[in-house]
C-alpha cells in the first residue's frame, strides 16, 4: 500500500469537498482516481491524506527536477517578489540568457517562447508556411507531413498534425491539406513528400503514441527531402527534448539537425513555457507583427528555464538520466522475462515504454493503489517518465513495487479469464500466465 506519512486529517474531509465541486463545475474532460495530490519533494508526490507516491510519471514528462527543488524554490521566490510579468514589448533580464542557452543546447539559432507544447508546434507550424511563402512567393507550397502515431497537440494546428482519430474526428473540419506517413516507412514518406510539402512535423521518439522510436534512417532521408524541396523538417522535442533521452536533445544522436525544433514540458522547471527554436534561415522569415504572445516568455518563467537549464549542466543530469535509465531498462527485461504479456521495452534514457499484450489500466491503478504513479498510452502501453533527479535506490524500489504490480495484477486477470473458460471453454486464454 502506499506509504503514510501523515495521520488522516481534517483535510480528508476537503479532498471530498474537492471532488464533489470538480464533478459539479468542471469540464469533464478528465477521468481522474480520487486521490488529491497537495505537495511533493524530490521525485515523491503526497496526497491530501499524507500518503507518498514514487512519481514515474513527474507531471507527464514536466517535473525533471522532481518537487520543490531547493534551487528552483528560490529562484521562483526571488523573481515572484520583483516582476512575474513583464509585456514582451519590452525587454526583460532572462529572455536573451535563455535563448542563448536553448541555441547552444539545440545547434539553432533563434528562439520565440510561447506557452505550452501547442502553442510552440503552432508557432513552428506558421513559420514554416511563413518561410515558404516567403521562398516560394505563391501560395502552393501549404502542406504538411506527419507521422501515424503523432501526438502534437490539442489546439486547432497542432490537433491537426495529430494522427490519432478520436482526437481529431469530434473537431473536424481541421486545417486541410495535412496527410500522415507511416512510421519509419520509407516508401511511404517518399511517395508523401513533393513539392507542395512545406513542413514534415517528426517526433524523433513518439512519446503519446506509445515510445515509439524512429529510425536513423527515416530521419535522414526527410531530412534529405526537406533540403531538396525547401520545407521545414520540424522535430517535436516537447516530450523528448531537453535531457530525457540522455541527450539534450533526442535528435543529438543522428547526424543532421532540423530547421525548428519545439520544446515546452521542462523547460521552466513545472512552469508553463514553451518554444520554438529555428535555424536563422527558417527564422529570418518572421518579422516584427508576425507573430506574438502576451504571456511567453515573462521574466518568471524564462528565470526558472535558465535554472533549470544550468542545473542540469552544473548537476551533470543528463548522465543520471542515462545511467538510471540503463538501470530501470535492465530491471524491465529481467521483469520482462518473467512475466510473458510483457511485449516489449522501448525508448532511451528516462522515457521508455513497456507494451502490454493485456489492457495497461488496471496496473496503473493497482500502481497507484501501492504508491507508484505511472501512466498508460494506447491502452496497453505503459509509460515511465520518471524525474532526471531518480536515484539508484528510487529505480530498485520502482522495480520492487512494479514486479509486485504485475504479479498481482497478472494474477487476477489469469483468474478471471480462467472463470471465463470455465462458462464458456471454447474460447482461447488472452492472457498468457506469468511464466
Ligand atoms: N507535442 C508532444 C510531443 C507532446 O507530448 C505534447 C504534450 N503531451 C504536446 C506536443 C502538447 O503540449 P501541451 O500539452 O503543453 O500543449
Amino acid at each position: 500500500m502506499a506509504k503514510k506519512t501523515r495521520k488522516p486529517t481534517s483535510k480528508s474531509l476537503s479532498a471530498a469537498k474537492i471532488r464533489a465541486d470538480e464533478a459539479r463545475y468542471m469540464m469533464k474532460t478528465y477521468r481522474r482516481p480520487p486521490e488529491v495530490f497537495t505537495h511533493g519533494r524530490g521525485c515523491r508526490l503526497y496526497d491530501s491524506e499524507g500518503r507518498a507516491y514514487l512519481d514515474f510519471l513527474a507531471g507527464i514528462a514536466v517535473n525533471a527536477t522532481g518537487y520543490a527543488h531547493p534551487r528552483m524554490v528560490r529562484v521562483i521566490r526571488r523573481e515572484a517578489g520583483r516582476a512575474t510579468h513583464v509585456s514582451n514589448l519590452f525587454h526583460n533580464p532572462y529572455q536573451a540568457p535563455l535563448a542563448r542557452k536553448l541555441a547552444e543546447w539545440s545547434g539553432l539559432d533563434r528562439i520565440f517562447f510561447s506557452n505550452s507544447g501547442s502553442e510552440a508546434i503552432e508557432g513552428a507550424l506558421k513559420l514554416a508556411r511563413a518561410y515558404a511563402h516567403a521562398k516560394s512567393g505563391v501560395q502552393l507550397k501549404t502542406r504538411f507531413l506527419a507521422l501515424e502515431g503523432s501526438f502534437h497537440g490539442r489546439t486547432m494546428g497542432a490537433l491537426s498534425i495529430t494522427s490519432t482519430a478520436k482526437y481529431r474526428e469530434p473537431f473536424a473540419p481541421l486545417i486541410p491539406g495535412v496527410e500522415f506517413v507511416k512510421f519509419n516507412d520509407l516508401a511511404d514518406l517518399e511517395a508523401k513528400f513533393d513539392d507542395t510539402v512545406c513542413a514534415i512535423v517528426i517526433e524523433p521518439i513518439q512519446g503519446e503514441g506509445g515510445v515509439n522510436v524512429l529510425t536513423d534512417e527515416f530521419w535522414s532521408r526527410a531530412r534529405s527531402l526537406t533540403t531538396h524541396y525547401g520545407a521545414a523538417l520540424i522535430a517535436d522535442e516537447i516530450q523528448s527534448g531537453l535531457g530525457r533521452t540522455g541527450r539534450k536533445f533526442a535528435y543529438q544522436k543522428f547526424s543532421s539537425l532540423p530547421d525548428i525544433v519545439t520544446v515546452a514540458k521542462p523547460l521552466a522547471g513545472g512552469l508553463p513555457l514553451g518554444a520554438f527554436i529555428a535555424s536563422e534561415e527558417f527564422a529570418s522569415a518572421l518579422h516584427p507583427g508576425l507573430h506574438g504572445s502576451t504571456f511567453g516568455g515573462g521574466p518568471l518563467v524564462c528565470a526558472s528555464a535558465l535554472e533549470f537549464l544550468t542545473l542540469m549542466e552544473e548537476e551533470d543530469l543528463l548522465a543520471n538520466v542515462r545511467e538510471r535509465g540503463v538501470e530501470l531498462r535492465v530491471g524491465l527485461e529481467n521483469l520482462a522475462a518473467k512475466f510473458s504479456f510483457i511485449r516489449e521495452i522501448r525508448g532511451e534514457g528516462l522515457i521508455i515504454g513497456i507494451d502490454l499484450s493485456v489492457e495497461g489500466g488496471p496496473f496503473v491503478a493497482e500502481a497507484l493503489r501501492r504508491g507508484l504513479l505511472i501512466n498508460c498510452t494506447h491502452d496497453h502501453i505503459i509509460r515511465l517518465l520518471p524525474p532526471f533527479i531518480i536515484r539508484r535506490q528510487d529505480v530498485a524500489e520502482f522495480l520492487s513495487k512494479f514486479e509486485t504490480v504485475l504479479a498481482r495484477v497478472s494474477k487476477a486477470l489469469a483468474k478471471k479469464q480462467a472463470a471465463t473458460k470455465s462458462e464458456s471453454p471454447s474460447q482461447p486464454l488472452a492472457l498468457a500466465a506469468a511464466r
